[in-house]
């Protein structure tokens, strides 16, 4: 019997996964993911059986994946971390009582470009997918309105494809409802990982031209500023001494 290993390879730098998923990815025999996935870890990985198809065969993937698991230690693998919009889930809806399964977390895309960016998710923040594949439109904008209100810090992953153009424009709309035209957003392109891009600017000058799916973008909270290049949201100290 081997085990089954769903493991957040983070934002795409080896450099960025944790001691434990660089570990368990080169003692496992197999290794199964999406392709450009699988590209990222290949130093890693040149000596194993690899499984692997493309964009919306996730679930075509998780079935072999859990067979194979069946007599040998298996990885599957997500970018980022794979219990946020990663093959964690999917994998344990799909699981039968025979089979071993072990979650391994990794720094997801809103972590990774929180970091480029300075710190905006100081402050209570949530993710929102902008892909509606699995998710209707209407739930889409009313969980930005809500999070919006909310003052939450958001952060929206799968923001702009081909197919869904205009969904981020409306996003943006919704959102500055709620905010200042001076909030700041930050566009992180390929964070942590080759081709980096990140770009800083407010809810009033935003245009999504530079953004895609390579892309997340973070839009601050109604104390969120700008200071020397970075994104700050504060966590609330008062700063006595600084006075
Ligand atoms: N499990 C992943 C998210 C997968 S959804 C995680 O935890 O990060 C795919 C979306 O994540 C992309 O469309 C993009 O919005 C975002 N993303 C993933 N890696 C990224 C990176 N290195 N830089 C910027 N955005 C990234």
């Amino acid at each position: 019997m081997g085990k089954l290993y769903v493991i957040g390879i983070g934002p795409g730098g080896l450099d960025q996964m944790s001691i434990k998923a660089k570990e368990v990815l080169e003692k496992v025999q197999v290794v199964v993911g999406y392709i450009k996935y699988i590209d990222m870890v290949k130093p890693l990985i040149r000596d194993k059986e690899i499984y692997s198809n493309g964009m919306k065969g996730e679930e075509a993937r998780c079935i072999e994946a859990l067979k194979l698991s069946e007599d040998k230690d298996v990885a599957v693998i997500s970018t980022g971390d794979s219990g946020i919009y990663g093959m964690a889930g999917l994998i344990l809806e799909l699981k039968e009582n025979n089979h071993d399964v072990e979650v391994i977390p990794g720094i997801t895309a809103s972590s990774a470009a929180g970091s480029v960016l300075g710190a905006p998710l100081m402050h209570d923040n949530c993710n929102i997918s902008l892909s509606d594949l699995m998710t209707d439109y209407e739930l889409i904008k009313k969980r930005i309105k809500l999070a919006a209100e909310g003052d939450f810090i958001i952060s929206l992953y799968n923001p702009k494809s081909k197919g869904r153009p205009d969904y981020l424009k409306g996003a943006i709309e919704i959102i500055k409802e709620f905010r200042d035209d001076s909030t700041p957003i930050g566009i992180v392109k390929n964070a942590l990982r080759d081709g980096q891009e990140a770009y800083l600017t407010t809810i009033g000058e935003f245009t999504d031209e530079k953004v895609d799916m390579m892309s997340i973008v973070i839009i601050g909270n109604s104390q969120s500023y700008i200071k020397d290049g970075f994104f700050i949201t504060p966590r609330g100290y008062k700063l006595e001494q600084k006075k």
